[in-house]
């Protein structure tokens, strides 16, 4: 499927309502590195991506500029390398989804006092000091 989008401006394989939506085995976490804490967690014996408000809570929305940022991307699990822009899981994605990122979005810009997730924490924290 040649006509994929830019997953730059996708972003709709990272979307889900499942907290279990992404694996992480333990090679990935150790790629993670000093990400790991941040951008997963344990659900029983098994480790996952951290999702928030229907979508990986490593995912940046950018209202101003309609991007989906992968925070992690260089150092992102296995799963999400092996979902190819352009494959049949893609397409798949898209087919299923494709409403979600414009949706959330939408929201974002309707909250623009919103930190993204990863920083919000932070922001918190400093803000209590
Ligand atoms: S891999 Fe496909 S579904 Fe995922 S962000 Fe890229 S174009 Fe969108
Ligand atoms: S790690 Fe990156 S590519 Fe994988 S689901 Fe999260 S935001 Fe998407």
């Amino acid at each position: 499927m040649n006509d994929a989008p830019d997953c730059l401006h996708c972003g709709v394989c990272c979307f889900s309502d499942l907290e279990t939506y992404v694996r992480v085995t333990g090679e990935d976490w150790t790629r993670l590195g000093p990400d790991a804490d941040r951008a997963a967690h344990f659900i029983g014996h098994r480790a996952y991506l951290k999702m928030v408000d229907g979508h990986c809570a490593s995912l940046e929305l950018r209202p101003a500029t309609g991007e989906f940022f992968c925070t992690i991307y260089e150092r992102r699990p296995q799963t999400c390398r092996d979902l190819g822009r352009g494959t049949p899981e893609c397409a798949g994605e898209l087919a299923a989804k494709s409403a979600r990122p414009a949706a959330a979005l939408a929201h974002a810009k309707a909250q623009p006092s919103v930190t993204p997730p990863g920083h919000s924490q932070a922001l918190r924290a400093a803000l209590q000091m």
